[in-house]
């Protein structure tokens, strides 16, 4: 079967790296030439753990092949995967699908034969019907099924997740088109998981209902965490004994600096928005929307508090850029807007990514980077950690009182051994616990 992914981003370049493991003949496709020329030359251009290794592999048995141009890819392929990017619009928090309808426009002329189109992008719902109706005008002898085939895996674990996923979600109105699509992924069905074969507007929203109800656990808990700052409980120990309750789950119950990514703000905002133009009013996530929100604002006045109130005399040094551990992302990292915040309050922002300082090197003005966390901790008054990266929670102690001016730091991942810490000299000020007086 030979297999076209439209995108190499986060999501289709795993897709297509994976399906070519799998043994099929992939061609990725990206408008993106410099992409394109260094994927071929074997540099994956983003930091996911494994896909190096798989792109080379690949590449080299013959199976993975790049390409920009539609028409070296389309006319063969049994199924075309769409996996471009579908930012937030700029006004009214709907999804941006100007890059699936264009992809679309352009592979339609080329179709040759029987085809199945999958949307692997997460779309508002309706898009396979818009999709249909594209199709049907701009390609009308085109024998065409439009599936939806959302993806549910994680950056920093995109690999892993994309071969051994806790389900399979496949949307599609023709029988032979369903069979296609489960034929690719017979080799994870051989091993067990589940492969959901529905329609196409249960797959459409099956995908935003789960980024919903994973964004809002997040927000849930963050709120629980300021109650217990009020109250003096801790919340690592509430979502211990909340999660341990099989009904409920013990993932997403880290409390922190709110929900950021790529997924999470664009796909609450645009399940919001899809469902209010079908009259149905989403109360539940809009209140985790705007409670993530609330929140940034208060924790740039949490780092202040750490300095008196004032943080113009201080040097501030920020630990982690991504919007989590394990990816170079910084789309909708809280970094987007904590950084410029604390450039904007303190004398002096310094930070360090382990992963992230290229990107972020184009993202932040007014930002000194450190490149060994040492660097970016010298002298500081307050160092913020942002996002938990590991080597964070492993630094030492006595370095940290050694080398900072003011040895606070304000954990906003709850990751650090604060009672090691303080033995040392250093105060920490946590999320959702009450603080040592
Ligand atoms: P991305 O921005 O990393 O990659 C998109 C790629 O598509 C880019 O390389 C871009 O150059 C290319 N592109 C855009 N328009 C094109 C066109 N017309 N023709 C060819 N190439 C084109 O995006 P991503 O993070 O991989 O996300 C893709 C989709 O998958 C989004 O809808 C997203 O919501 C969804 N998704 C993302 C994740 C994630 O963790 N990133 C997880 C699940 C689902």
């Amino acid at each position: 079967m030979k297999v076209t992914v439209i995108g190499t981003g986060y999501v289709g370049l795993v897709a297509g790296a994976c399906f070519a493991d799998f043994g099929f003949d992939v061609t990725c496709i990206d408008k993106d030439e410099s992409k394109v020329a260094a994927l071929r030359a074997g540099t994956v251009p983003i930091y996911e753990p494994g896909l190096t290794e798989i792109v080379g592999r690949t590449q080299t048995n013959g199976n993975l092949h790049f390409v920009s141009a539609y028409q070296d890819a389309i006319p063969n392929a049994d199924v075309i995967f769409i996996a471009v990017g579908t930012p937030t619009k700029d006004e009214g928090g709907s999804a941006d699908i100007s890059a699936v309808i264009a992809a679309s426009e352009e592979l339609a002329p080329l179709l040759r034969g029987c085809t199945v189109i999958a949307t692997k992008s997460t779309v508002p719902i309706g898009t396979g019907q818009r999709l249909d109706a594209l199709f049907r005008s701009a390609a009308p002898d085109a024998d065409v099924a439009i599936v939806s085939n959302p993806e549910f895996l994680r950056e920093g674990s995109a690999v892993r997740d994309f071969v051994e996923p806790d389900r399979v979600v496949i949307g599609a109105e023709a029988d032979w088109a369903a069979s296609t699509m489960r034929a690719l992924y017979r080799p994870i069905e051989d091993r067990g998981i589940p492969v959901l074969v529905v329609d196409r507007a249960t797959a459409e929203i099956s995908k935003y209902a789960a980024n919903s109800f994973l964004a809002t656990k997040i927000a849930f808990i963050n709120e629980v965490a300021d109650l217990c700052e009020q109250a003096g409980g801790d919340v690592r120990s509430v979502a211990d004994a909340i999660g341990l309750d099989t009904r409920i789950g013990n993932q997403f119950l880290k409390a922190g600096p709110g929900f950021g990514g790529s997924c999470f703000p664009k796909d609450t905002r645009a399940f919001v928005s899809s469902s209010e133009r079908l009259g149905i009013r989403q109360r539940v996530v809009s209140a985790a929307v705007h409670a993530n929100e609330a929140r940034k604002l208060h924790l740039v006045q949490r780092v202040a508090d750490a300095c008196d109130g004032d943080l113009s005399n201080a040097r501030v040094a920020v630990l982690g850029l991504a919007f989590k551990a394990g990816t170079d992302d910084l789309r909708e990292s809280p970094s987007l807007f904590m950084v410029p915040e604390l450039v904007r309050l303190a004398d002096e922002v310094r930070a360090h990514d382990p992963v992230a300082m290229p990107v972020a090197r184009d993202t932040f003005t007014g930002v000194h980077y450190g490149e060994t966390v040492d660097e970016c901790l010298d002298g500081a008054d307050v160092a913020v950690i942002l996002t938990d990266w590991p080597e964070y929670r492993e630094l030492d102690p006595k370095m940290l009182a050694g080398t900072m001016r003011r040895n606070v730091i304000v954990d906003l991942r709850n990751m650090m051994d604060a009672d090691t810490l303080e033995a040392h000299g250093v105060s920490v000020v946590g999320i959702g616990r009450r603080e040592p007086v």
